[in-house]
C-alpha cells in the first residue's frame, strides 16, 4: 500500500506573544502561592486551559470580585487602557502579557488619535484584541470586516486604517484601498504581526500542495478559522479540527499529500497527536 506524504507546517502552533503569555503565567503560579488569575482566557484551547488550571491559573470574566493584592494577567490580545485603569483601581497586582505587537498596534491608534485621526481597524469586531484597539482610538473608531463593509464608513477628514494582528493580507489591503475614497487625509499602518504573514504565506503554498488540509485548533480561535479559509480556498478538502478525537471515521484513504497546520493557540503535542493519528487512519 502507498502511504501518502504528509507535512507539517513549520509555523504551526504557539505564536511568540501566546508562548510569552503562558510563560509569564506559569511563573508567576509557581512563584507564589495563591492563585493567578486571567482577564479572560489565555488561550482560546480548551486542553491548554485545563492544564493551567491545574497549576492553579484561572480565567475571570469580571475582576470585581478579586480580592485586593491578588495577581491579574492581561492576556496577549491586551485591553481597552479603561479595563487596564479599572485593573489597578481595584488594588490588583497587574502582570501585563500583552503581546508587544499588539502594543505596537494600540500605539500607532493613540498617536494617530491624538493628532485627529479617526480609527478605521479592518478586523472581527467582537474579538478581544479589537475591542482592545478600540479603546485606544478616543472614541471615533470604526470596525470593518472587509472592502465592502468600507462602503457603509461615513466620511472622513482623516482616517488612520489599521489591522487585527491575524488579518489576512489581501483582505486588509483590499478593504484599506477601499477606505480612502472616504477620507480626505488616509494613513495605512499594515499591522499584520510577522508570525501571522509567515503561518498564512506557508499555508498557502501547503493548501496547494495538499489534497487534504488539516488545520489543527478551537473553533473560537479567530487565526484558526481564518486559516481554515484560507486553505479551502485552494483546498476543497480541508478539514478544521480540534483535536486528534475529532479525526476519527474521517477518511483518508486515497489521500495522496496530506498536509497539517495549526493555529496560534494549538501546542505542539496536540499537533504530535494529530500527526500520529492521520498516519496510523491513513495505515489502515
Ligand atoms: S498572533 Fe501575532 S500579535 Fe497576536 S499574540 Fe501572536 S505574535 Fe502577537
Amino acid at each position: 500500500m502507498n502511504l501518502p506524504e504528509i507535512k507539517v507546517a513549520k509555523t504551526a502552533g504557539f505564536c511568540p506573544g501566546v508562548k510569552n503569555a503562558i510563560e509569564t503565567a506559569r511563573r508567576l503560579a509557581s512563584s507564589g502561592k495563591r492563585r493567578v488569575y486571567t482577564y479572560g482566557p489565555l488561550i482560546h484551547n480548551k486542553q491548554v486551559i485545563a492544564e493551567l488550571e491545574k497549576d492553579g491559573i484561572f480565567a475571570v470574566s469580571d475582576a470585581k470580585n478579586l480580592r485586593r493584592g491578588e495577581t491579574i494577567i492581561i492576556r496577549a490580545h491586551g485591553i481597552t487602557p479603561e479595563q487596564e485603569n479599572m485593573l489597578r483601581a481595584l488594588g490588583l497586582e497587574v502582570a501585563d502579557a500583552t503581546c508587544p505587537l499588539v502594543k505596537k498596534a494600540q500605539s500607532a491608534i493613540a498617536v494617530h488619535a491624538a493628532k485627529g485621526f479617526e480609527t478605521v481597524i479592518v478586523g472581527d469586531s467582537g474579538h478581544a484584541e479589537v475591542i482592545g484597539l478600540m479603546g485606544y482610538a478616543e472614541g471615533r473608531g470604526h470596525v470593518i470586516s472587509s472592502a465592502f463593509e468600507a462602503g457603509k464608513l461615513p466620511s472622513m477628514e482623516k482616517a488612520h486604517v489599521l489591522s487585527q494582528t491575524t488579518q489576512e493580507e489581501e483582505v486588509f489591503r483590499a478593504a484599506a484601498e477601499a477606505v480612502r475614497p472616504h477620507s480626505g487625509e488616509c494613513v495605512i499602518s499594515d499591522t499584520i504581526c510577522q508570525p501571522t504573514k509567515e503561518r498564512q504565506k506557508e499555508v498557502l503554498a501547503l493548501a496547494r500542495w495538499a489534497d487534504v488540509m488539516v488545520v489543527a485548533g478551537d473553533r473560537n480561535s479567530a487565526n484558526t478559522s481564518r486559516l481554515a479559509a484560507i486553505c479551502s480556498r485552494l483546498c476543497p478538502k480541508t478539514l478544521l479540527i480540534e483535536d486528534a478525537d475529532t479525526l476519527q471515521g474521517l477518511d483518508f484513504k486515497g489521500a495522496r499529500r496530506i498536509a497539517v497546520t495549526a493555529g496560534a493557540s494549538t501546542p505542539d503535542p496536540q499537533i504530535e497527536r494529530i500527526v500520529a493519528r492521520i498516519r496510523a487512519l491513513s495505515a489502515a
